[in-house]
């Protein structure tokens, strides 16, 4: 995959994006324009059928980044007098839960360590010690370590026990198999440009239709109305307010690579051989990814950062932004680590490259990472 010579983008979003999906940017399209509305169509269309949720779902887009979705989401379908349950292993729970605060709706905090997945059976614990949860809030992959946790059973507990299950998809959506037909899922909030590799500015909520329908009149916000947004778009074909024009087109062209790829299996395929081949090859240069590999997802890859004193990541970062690479610094509260993104448009040889970048940085700036 050649990107030409601008750096290489290793964070999970922005990323590389393929010239291609660069490329479709390059023309302007009005909001009243047919094949610009029909465009938005067909991308909500593909979106809903990427997680099989054909029949009962709907798509609705969101203009911004990943949280305007997500907070879109929760203020659309959860009720004034609803009570969360927000199992917590990382900075995008902590933001879910900071969301719920602002909209004073009542949640209880699962809290877990940052390494740690979270269990059905403490889900279920949960429920039983709080009869007052009515919805789940979940990360699918918790991308401040990279950590997935269990979806499949948190949705079939979910079902089980009658609770709404809104789950953040953001950093798994077209990477990681999820399957709406098995039940448990009401909505699924992802993101223009994380592994669907378009630009960012666009996030989507794919919503069980009757559960949106239900929802009228009771998002606090105008701008984050899902329901607004849908009935609006049902009705006029229109987005509701100024859509994010050249990210659509971005993202239906970075759709129609996916397609042609091999769909979600195989862009987890290859984003596993890339994080496979990353976390390998930093192994050679003495480097520890934070997660063990069962719960590691092929997404973003956390690293301890070395205990040479003469480390600082600041200098890290630029040394390795010179030599074409962009690196992510650590979001984890207790410890000192760095990430590195193996999603994008690119493949296992730019991470081998990224890696020989990231050795002669270190010989550089004299830090021994053993
Ligand atoms: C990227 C991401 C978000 C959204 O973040 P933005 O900065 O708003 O795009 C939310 N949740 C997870 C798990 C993410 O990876």
């Amino acid at each position: 995959m050649i990107l030409g010579n601008d750096p290489i983008l290793l964070t999970p979003g922005p990323l590389s994006t393929s010239p291609e999906t660069r490329q479709a940017m390059l023309r302007d399209w009005g909001s009243w324009d047919a094949a610009f509305n029909q465009m938005t169509q067909t991308v909500c269309t593909d979106l809903v059928e990427i997680v099989h949720g054909e029949n009962d779902y709907v798509c609705v887009p969101m203009q911004g980044s990943g949280t305007f979705a997500v907070e879109a989401a929760i203020g659309t379908l959860v009720p004034r007098n609803g009570c969360v349950l927000v199992p917590n292993n990382g900075a995008y729970c902590t933001r879910i839960i900071k969301i719920l605060q602002r909209m004073g709706i009542a949640y209880v905090e699962l809290a877990l360590r940052e390494d740690e997945p979270v269990s059905a059976a403490a889900i279920e614990d949960a429920f039983n010690g709080d009869t007052r949860i009515t919805h789940v809030a979940q990360v699918h992959l918790e991308t401040s370590a990279g950590l997935l946790n269990p979806l499949d059973d948190i949705a079939a507990l979910c079902q089980r026990h009658g609770k709404s299950l809104i789950v953040d998809a953001m950093s798994s959506f077209g990477a990681l198999p999820i399957d709406l037909r098995k039940g448990g899922i009401d909505a699924l909030v992802s993101a223009s440009g994380k592994c669907l590799e378009g630009v960012p500015g666009m996030g989507f909520v794919i919503v069980r239709r009757s559960v949106l329908l239900a929802s009228e009149g009771q998002s606090p916000s105008l701008a984050l109305d899902l329901h607004d947004q849908y009935t609006y778009m049902q009705k006029t074909t229109q987005w509701r307010f100024t859509p994010p024009t050249h990210v659509v087109a971005a993202l239906r062209n970075a759709l129609d690579r996916f397609i042609a790829e091999g769909g979600q299996p195989a862009r987890g395929a290859r984003y596993q051989q890339n994080c496979k081949t990353l976390v390998d090859a930093m192994k050679t240069l003495g480097f520890e990814p934070f997660l063990p590999a069962e719960v590691q997802a092929p997404v973003i890859v956390t690293f301890h950062a070395p205990k040479d004193p003469a480390w600082r990541f600041a200098d890290f970062y630029a040394a390795v932004r010179d030599a074409g690479y962009v690196l992510y610094p650590g979001k984890l509260t207790q410890v000192e680590t760095f990430r590195v993104g193996c999603i994008g448009a690119i493949d296992a040889n730019e991470l081998h490259n990224a890696v020989a970048a990231i050795d002669r940085s270190l010989k550089k700036l004299g830090v021994r990472v053993r």
